[in-house]
């Protein structure tokens, strides 16, 4: 079974970290293609070297000496070098990078440099081919990703070698100039890489073991997803749960690769399995809960709403015209309701109160603020009575009050609204009924 393996910063921070790393790889030898990230936090305070990075680059791009920065970057590497007692020395790779810093040469390309050099390490460390990112990852000139381009050279390299490391993170413009993805973007090239090379798992190897299905900062110890499909996933990830670049889905999910989340610091987990679709049911009918604080309701009432045809679209126009995308829409006959992001909406309120007077002609419109929204998303739903009353009677009996409540048309999800106060309150009350009450 051929795999790709990406490891996050916090597997790669230090030398103890390449090596727990290093037998993992070793461990299986499936796990033919390593894409790493640069060296994370070795401790809750310690700096990301890509943070580093953008700071010494900033240095340079005001013209102001930067010497000390990339020297305290450099003995980063060198510590790990040091650490693993490999034969190699990235003097020349620090005075070329010194150069093009002088240079100007962008903070793409400053960025970058952390899995770059990360990429060398590992490829020595594990007597692996090292494949440089920019010449196998493409963006257009627009700076968007360049799929077909990447694809056919991409998956000609890869097929010449039997084993490879793909630094993480970046790939290069028409020009040949260095861009990278966005921040955590090394989850996306693991993911360009599996597809590519056509693997039958994308393992990605964090510092936690998968998914949870609550937040462990709102829930003690909770129990963890073992499956979940793409969908499930996006919809969570959208209300806040993170682990996995949002673009990371993408690519796999075309060639219907599956993920595996996999923790380095507990390798025996099986971690988390995101897949297409599976016939295996979530343990606890739910699979997730996630949800935001910090958002506006703006409640608008007319007479006859119900008659008026394009009533919806005048009312939405109101939004888009001040650039401020909508949540949720949930209506009545002779209201509706537009949720937003509240730091979005905050400073264009009244410009958006006029617009909806302008267009729509509403009897009148009630704005409430400091509202959370909560998703509770399962599979299994859909074939199982009761979810719905089982979520509302744990809010009531949580002395949660209800504001909003949207059920997803694919049944996949269960949206509620609630004050911000009551969030956290909600998801443990919520947590409890599915997941510690035995039915
Ligand atoms: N090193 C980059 C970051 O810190 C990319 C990554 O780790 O995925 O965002």
């Amino acid at each position: 079974m051929s795999k790709v393996v990406k490891f996050g910063g916090s597997s790669l921070a230090s030398a103890e970290q390449f090596r727990k790393v290093g037998d993992i790889i070793r461990g299986d030898s499936g796990r033919r293609y390593v894409v790493p990230s640069a060296p994370g936090k070795r401790f809750p305070k310690d700096t990301k070297v890509t943070d580093m990075l953008y700071a010494c680059y900033d240095l340079a791009e005001a013209e102001e000496d930067f010497g000390e920065e990339l020297k305290a970057i450099a003995a980063r590497f060198q510590e790990i070098i040091d650490g693993l007692g490999i034969d190699i020395s990235l003097e020349e790779e620090f005075s070329m990078i010194r150069k093009n810093f002088t240079q100007k040469s962008g903070s793409n390309y400053a960025a970058s440099r952390g899995e770059y050099l990360n990429g060398i390490i590992m490829a020595a460390y594990l007597g692996y081919e090292f494949i440089d990112a920019a010449q196998v990852i493409f963006f257009d000139k627009q700076g968007n990703f360049d799929a077909e381009k990447t694809e056919k050279v991409l998956s000609a390299r890869l097929a010449e070698c039997q084993c490879a490391v793909i630094p993480g993170f970046y790939g290069a413009m028409p020009d040949g100039r260095v861009k990278t993805f966005s921040r955590g973007g090394s989850d996306v090239t693991g993911s360009i890489v599996a597809k590519a090379a056509k693997v039958d798992v994308y393992e990605n190897w964090t510092d936690v073991s998968g998914f949870l299905i609550a937040d462990p900062r709102i829930i003690d110890n909770p129990k963890g997803i073992d499956t979940i499909t793409y969908r499930e996933l996006r919809e969570l990830s959208y209300m806040g749960a993170t682990v996995l670049h949002e673009d990371a889905i993408f690519p796999v999910r075309q060639e219907g690769i599956p993920i595996n989340i996999r923790n380095t610091n507990a390798p025996e987990d099986n971690g988390t399995w995101i897949v297409g679709s599976t016939c295996q049911k979530s343990k606890y009918v739910i699979t997730g809960i996630a949800g935001k604080k910090g958002f506006c309701s703006v409640n608008i009432e007319k007479d006859m709403m119900n008659a008026e045809i394009g009533y919806g679209r005048k009312v939405l126009q109101a939004f888009e015209e001040n650039d401020i995308s909508f949540e949720h829409v949930p209506s009545g006959i002779d209201t509706i309701t537009v949720y937003v992001h509240q730091d979005e909406f905050m400073h264009k309120e009244q410009k958006v109160v006029a617009g909806l007077h302008r267009l729509a002609k509403p009897d009148s419109i009630e704005i409430e603020s400091d509202l959370a929204l909560i998703a509770v998303v399962g599979r299994g739903m859909k074939s199982t009575r009761g979810t719905a009353g089982r979520i509302f009677s744990a809010l009531a009996h949580g002395n949660v009050n209800v504001k909003m409540i949207d059920q997803g048309s694919s049944e996949l999800n269960i949206i509620i609204g609630v004050a911000n106060e009551d969030f956290e309150t909600a998801i443990k009350a919520i947590y409890d009924i599915f997941v510690l009450t035995k039915l």
